[in-house]
């Protein structure tokens, strides 16, 4: 059975970048650092960094005092205006490509367009542009979505920058026809479109697909569909022992990818594992 381990696998810039914040920030100062929820979407990772003094909390009305971190999904500004009432040091590990979107959504407004944002409405990113937005925009995750909605004469539409490319087209394509004027900014950043483009080649030329990463990350789960969506039988998981020998009954080929948040070591782990189940290879 022969491995081939997708070279885009693991960390992007922006995860890189607020882990090395944090981590650093733990090590230049004894006191805690809250969270606003995990920092990243890895519980592994999440449970080491808790270890060192990293405090995950669901509410920012919950810091009274100390640091906070802004995770790299960003946030909208009440979270900041709290932290500066409040007196809370602030680390912002906000992604840039983020913070672009807020800033494209906000001219957008400004400028008087609808806006549209192709993403998930709960998902932590989106709720902070929403809240830039003060609300008013329009969130789609699926282009059936738009037959009952209004859209207006002008539309701006942006993504989540985890957002898969054939959605944020499909969404697109249907607003277009609705609307007379219309500015379109990809905001899908390029960690993710590589990682998407190189998983969607990756289980075409495989029997089985891999993807390693936390069952709550966004972007991981997208990458297991897209290989899905392929026709590729795919299995997500977030460590070794989750791998069944049953599934490599048969496979020639398996391909491995991870998501943006999947620590190095994870993937190796997971490799490991289906090398002892029969892999040979590692390419
Ligand atoms: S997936 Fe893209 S936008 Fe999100 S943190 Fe990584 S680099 Fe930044």
């Amino acid at each position: 059975m022969e491995i081939t381990v997708a070279k885009t696998a693991g960390f992007c810039f922006g995860v890189k970048r607020a882990l090395e914040l944090v981590q650093s920030s733990l090590e230049s100062d004894a006191s805690p650092i809250c969270s606003l929820g995990p920092l990243i979407h890895n519980p592994a990772v999440v449970a080491e960094l808790e270890s060192k003094g990293l405090k995950v909390v669901s509410d920012i009305k919950d810091v009274k005092e100390g640091r906070v971190v802004i995770r790299s999904h960003g946030a909208g500004p009440s979270i900041y205006d709290y932290a500066s009432e409040q007196g809370l040091e602030l680390i912002d590990a906000t992604c840039p490509f983020v913070k672009n979107v807020h800033e494209l959504a906000l001219m957008l407004k400004k400028e008087g367009y609808q806006v549209i944002i192709v993403g998930e409405n709960d998902h932590a990113e989106v709720i902070g542009v929403l809240e830039t937005l003060s609300g008013e925009a329009l969130v789609v995750n699926d282009p059936r979505q738009l037959d009952s909605a209004y859209i207006e004469y002008k539309v701006g539409i942006i993504s989540q920058t985890t957002q898969d490319i054939a959605t944020f087209q499909q969404v697109v394509s249907e607003v277009l026809p609705k609307t007379k004027e219309c500015r379109i900014f990809n905001t899908i950043c390029l960690a993710t479109t590589q990682r998407q483009q190189e998983t969607a080649r990756l289980s075409q030329e495989v029997d089985l697909m891999i993807v390693v990463g936390g069952k709550n990350s966004a972007n991981t789960k997208r990458l297991a569909e897209i290989s899905a969506q392929h026709g590729t039988r795919t299995y997500q998981v977030e460590s070794p022992d989750e791998l069944s020998p049953e599934w490599f009954k048969g496979v020639r080929k398996v391909g491995v990818t991870a998501g943006a948040s999947t620590p190095d070591q994870h993937i190796t782990a997971v490799i490991q594992q289906i090398q002892a189940l029969g892999g040979t290879g590692c390419g």
